[in-house]
């Protein structure tokens, strides 16, 4: 029986494209170092706080690789999705002003015409950590930010507990535009707005990612696996580290599940200290 195209094979393809073309344009000098500090981009979603070249941010003293030379050693036996790649998270792509000016008033799926807003990421452009869920439910549908509703409200206590906040993480979605009755993403539509994740992923070149729910995991992993199979350890993605872990809109169906979702951003807090990022604020010692 034939295969169904799989989208994230296309999404590998994608972000090769952007590497060669990010590549070509250093090697023409479009992207030479400034003599200062790299000035901040029009907010596409970040916050001002960081002032710090992604170079800087990106390589601790002790690491002298990339995310994913030390990383991969230890990262579980998870699904590797993106194979020997190189780490997506070693090198910043496009800003993300830059990538938001070219989705534009998208159209290139079937969401288009239902959806109030775009919703394209909320949060630090150059935060170590970012948060990608699903896509937008009516709240963020119609205010264009993601998890601003009660699963948001739940994300930013699980954020907090972590130490974090929503304006020094990153937060995007799958999708951009809210599906009808938020239904589950269509491979249609994964497949028209991924490019545009992968942007934000390279823009943003997080030392950690967390995946809230199914599409996502399933998305960034390259993996049909249920999320209780996938939660509570590392994988990764081009050398970045990735932790899924349950949807706050889950958790709040299933408040049981919170101490499992804690465990994993436990996790995540500690890989980060292991890189020599601690979170601004003190982290909780138990979850929300
Ligand atoms: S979901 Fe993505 S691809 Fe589809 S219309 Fe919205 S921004 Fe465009």
């Amino acid at each position: 029986m034939d295969e169904p195209t799989d989208p994230r094979d296309e999404l590998r393809e994608l972000v090769s494209k952007l590497r060669a073309e990010l590549a070509r344009r250093a090697r023409a000098g479009a992207f030479a170092a400034p003599a200062g500090p790299t000035p901040r981009p029009v907010d596409a979603g970040g916050s001002g706080r960081d002032e710090r070249p992604h170079q800087d941010r990106q390589a601790p003293p002790d690491h002298k690789g990339g995310a994913g030379d030390s990383l991969a050693r230890d990262a579980g036996p998870g699904h590797a999705s993106l194979g020997d790649e190189p780490e997506m998270g070693a090198t910043p792509g496009r800003p993300l002003a830059e990538v938001r000016r070219e989705l534009g008033d998208c159209t290139r799926c079937k969401l288009a015409p239902s959806r109030q807003n775009i919703v394209f990421g909320v949060g630090d452009e150059r935060a170590p950590l970012m948060f990608i869920g699903e896509a937008p439910g009516r709240d963020e549908d119609r205010l264009g930010e993601p998890f601003v509703g009660k699963a948001g409200a739940l994300l930013d206590r699980m954020i907090a507990a972590m130490g974090w906040s929503r304006d020094r993480v990153y937060i995007a979605n799958v999708l951009k535009c809210r599906p009808p009755q938020n239904r589950d993403p269509a491979p249609d539509e994964i497949e028209a707005c991924k490019p545009f994740l992968a942007a934000q992923i390279d823009a943003v070149a997080p030392r950690v990612i967390v995946t809230l729910g199914k599409p996502a995991a399933h998305l960034i992993l390259d993996t049909s696996a249920p999320i209780s199979a996938l939660r509570g350890r590392f994988h990764q993605m081009r050398g970045v580290p990735v932790m899924p872990t349950f949807h706050p809109a889950f958790l709040l169906r299933s408040p049981d599940k919170k101490r499992e979702a804690w465990s994993d951003l436990k996790q995540v807090i500690e890989r980060l200290a292991q890189i020599g990022i601690d979170p601004p604020h003190r982290p909780k010692t138990s979850s929300t």
